[in-house]
């Protein structure tokens, strides 16, 4: 279910070079078209790789246009309708449309962690890539004894 951009929503993030979809699209599919020349639609943001979308939602939460849509699966959302969240400053809000015309809102608290707040390593220091290639070592000093797979364990082997 891969995203889709309501151009009639999008603003191209104001002629931004790195809008806010692509800037938080893990996979960079989200790309501005500034000319028109690849959808017709100048300054329109659209996703270029539609069956590689993870459907993370990413994009969807971060457009403060609300101009990005997931077509959910059918046992959710059956065809016809939409997901569509509204991002406020302590809150999200999902506005599910049934193709009956029903609706349905849930709204729920987001995190409010200040940007860069947060200790990622848990006060232990920050990798070094020379480690990360060193089988199972860093994530061994890390998760406490957790490593990564060690193909000579494998039950069943070539
Ligand atoms: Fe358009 Fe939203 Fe992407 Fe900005 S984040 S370019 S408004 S789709
Ligand atoms: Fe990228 Fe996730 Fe949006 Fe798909 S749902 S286009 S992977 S940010």
């Amino acid at each position: 279910m891969p995203t889709f951009v309501r151009t009639e929503k999008c603003d191209g993030c104001k002629g931004q070079d790195k809008t806010a979809c692509m800037y938080i699209c893990p996979h960079d599919l989200m790309k501005l078209d500034k000319d028109g020349s690849e959808t017709g639609h100048a300054m329109k943001a659209f996703n270029q790789e539609p069956e590689q979308c993870w459907e993370c939602y990413s994009c969807v939460k971060i457009c403060p246009q609300s101009a990005i849509e997931v077509r959910h699966y059918a046992d959710i959302v059956p065809l016809g309708g939409s997901v569509q969240p509204l991002r406020g400053s302590d809150s999200i809000m999902w506005t599910i449309k049934f193709r009956n015309g029903n609706m349905k809102r849930f709204k729920f608290p987001i995190r409010t962690t200040s940007e860069g707040s947060i200790d990622c390593y848990g006060n232990k220091p920050m990798p070094k890539m020379a480690e990360l290639t060193v089988d199972g070592v860093y994530t061994k000093a890390m998760m406490g004894g957790f490593r990564a797979g060690n193909p000579a364990e494998l039950i069943r082997k070539k």
